[in-house]
């Protein structure tokens, strides 16, 4: 069961086609592209206003189930699926968010996709792509430059500098910078302040780029980007420091979507890529939209288990840009299931039927959710070479007897091929739905019963207990006009629940609200759940040890 080649030797020996070709078979023209180099191009805002009349194609949602620490294979089975329609002769595009180093540096795959369902060039869009995430942490640490130079000059908004939330960011799994103190070395070198450095893709920056339709949008979104609050107490904004229209500049362009393609040529839009628990964590609206009007079918992924990803998506992505999906896939993974089951991390490899049934509980949660949503799902089984033959038939005994249905998806082995099953199953739901998918709460609804019904309805929490701080802020946050914006909840991944031993379904726990972050810019309020890393380490053996460029200039060691 040995995996014959990695991720980064399949991807060096596929032939790309030139991206003006790519950009071809899907209508854009020459003039809407700029190219980066022969295989990686971004596209124009030119395209979505010469197609604005035109209709939208089909909007299909990869999710999956609490994913482990190694990734269920939602990148995988995205690209996987596109291929697959691709294959059949529609015309696709996939939408896909980009890798940030910090994890390519450590210790998860990249978000490429894996084996033959890949979008290439891989490890350019792995390492620095066409410099998007470099641009957001410049846009990031200007505005920091611009506050603490406020400050320096005389501080005549009265920011108190115990009360800045504005971090510095990097993209990179870094801890020490986690919290730093500035300014030391005396009235020449500024105020000093205790400061911190997040990940650039937990920057509200990034959420911004991401949610905004169109440059005026991101600048009016920064524009209202809280940075701190003064000594009175009260918050200040971009607006206030007046720097929007830099940050707007450096971010130019950043916010265009960039084009690339998979393995099998079809076409791919890798842009935007927000964390998926402290943000939203989908690709752009700017991509998506702009996919819709050039495919008939678009298939995106949204980050982690469908109680994060995918309710954010719904709620936050595409209630804000006014999209649905037609239909949603469910990714789930027999060794996942078993650990859901209780089985031991050393032992997934180890034929278990009773835990592959006891973790199917989790599956049967996020259809669930899906089906509250009012959308239409379907499992995609990803099948790894250790699933033994009585673990795959007990799967699909366990979907017929639950009323769900699955395909056994082979897209990591064989390319689209090994999808075709699922891409059929899709086709068929979509063409039975045309509906648009329900929100669980509305906009008007209190910050506290957002929170109580998506911890209620999508993690099955009995209730919530918000702290007497978190209470606070709430009032606070309502007093100030931000109450009727979308609540982004960031959990663990792991569980369903805030406590990411709790695997499986967890039934009779209450979620603990600690704080909330106001993200005005991004457009929703952060309620912290947990301890949520917003700048993660790296582990003792990190994935760059094993990483190296060959004598051909070739990467080695991108998994
Ligand atoms: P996710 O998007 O859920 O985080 P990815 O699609 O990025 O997961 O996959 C994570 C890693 O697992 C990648 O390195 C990929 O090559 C590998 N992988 C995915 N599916 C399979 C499979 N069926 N068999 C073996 N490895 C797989």
């Amino acid at each position: 069961s040995e995996k014959l080649h990695s991720d980064i030797e399949i991807a060096l020996s596929a032939k790309m086609k030139p991206i003006k070709e790519i950009a071809n078979s899907i209508g854009i023209k020459e003039d809407e592209l700029d190219q980066y180099g022969k295989y990686k191009a971004k596209i124009n805002s030119t395209v979505m206003k010469r197609l604005e009349h035109e209709q939208d194609g089909n909007l299909i949602l990869v999710t999956s189930i609490n994913p482990t620490k190694a990734g269920e294979g939602k990148s995988t089975v995205t690209v996987g699926l596109g291929d697959a329609l691709q294959k059949l002769g529609h015309r696709t595009i996939i939408a896909l968010r980009e890798p940030s180093l910090g994890p390519v540096m450590g210790l998860k795959g990249g978000a490429a996709g894996g084996g033959y369902s890949q979008v290439l060039p891989m490890d350019e869009i792995n390492l620095h792509f066409t410099g998007d995430i470099h641009a957001i942490t410049t846009a990031n640490n200007a505005l920091a430059a611009f506050i603490d130079n406020h400050i320096h000059q005389g501080n005549e908004l009265g920011i108190d500098p115990r009360r800045i939330v504005w971090k510095r960011s990097i993209d990179m799994n870094d801890r020490v910078l986690r919290n730093i103190t500035v300014g030391l070395g005396g009235p020449s070198n500024g105020v000093p302040r205790e400061d911190g450095f997040d990940i650039t893709v937990a920057s509200e920056i990034m959420a911004v780029l991401c949610l905004a339709d169109g440059l005026q949008d991101i600048k009016k979104r920064l524009s209202k980007m809280v940075i701190g609050y003064t000594w009175g107490q009260r918050p200040v904004t971009v607006a206030d420091l007046g720097v929007e229209g830099a940050l707007t500049l450096i971010l130019k362009e950043a916010m265009k979507p960039n084009l690339v393609q998979t393995i099998a040529h079809t076409p791919a839009f890798v842009h935007g890529g927000p964390f998926a628990n402290i943000a939203h964590g989908c690709n752009s609206v700017a991509a998506t939209k702009t996919a819709l009007k050039l495919a008939d079918y678009v298939v995106t992924e949204a980050g982690f288990g469908a109680d994060l990803g995918a309710e954010k998506f719904l709620h936050i992505k595409a209630r804000g840009a006014g999209i649905s999906p037609k239909a949603v896939v469910i990714v789930a993974t027999v060794r996942a299931l078993k650990m859901h089951g209780g089985a031991l991390k050393e032992e997934l490899t180890r034929e278990d039927l009773s835990a592959l049934k006891t973790g199917f509980e989790n599956v049967k949660k996020h259809a669930e959710t899906i089906s509250a949503f009012g959308l239409p799902f379907i499992i995609a089984l990803n099948r790894f070479a250790d699933d033994s033959p009585l673990e795959l038939e007990a799967f699909g005994k366990l979907c017929l007897d639950s009323g769900i249905s699955y395909a056994l998806t082979e897209v990591w082995e064989k390319g689209g091929g090994g999808g075709i099953e699922l891409a059929e199953g899709i086709l068929k739901l979509i063409e039975d739905n045309n509906r648009s998918f329900e929100p669980l709460y509305d906009l008007s609804d209190s910050l506290e019963v957002k929170i109580v019904k998506v911890a209620k309805t999508v993690y099955g929490a009995s209730d919530v207990d918000f702290t007497p701080a978190a209470r606070q802020q709430m009032k606070k946050f309502e007093q100030e006009g931000w109450g009727s914006l979308p609540v982004c909840i960031a959990k663990t991944q792991y569980s369903l629940s805030d406590n990411p031993v709790l695997l499986g379904r967890p039934t009779g726990f209450k979620l603990t609200v600690r704080e909330l972050k106001p993200k005005i810019g991004a457009g929703f309020i952060v309620a912290l759940t947990g301890d949520i890393m917003t700048m993660p380490g790296l582990p003792k053996s990190p994935a760059a040890l094993r990483m190296d460029v060959d004598e051909s200039e070739n990467a080695v060691g991108l998994f």
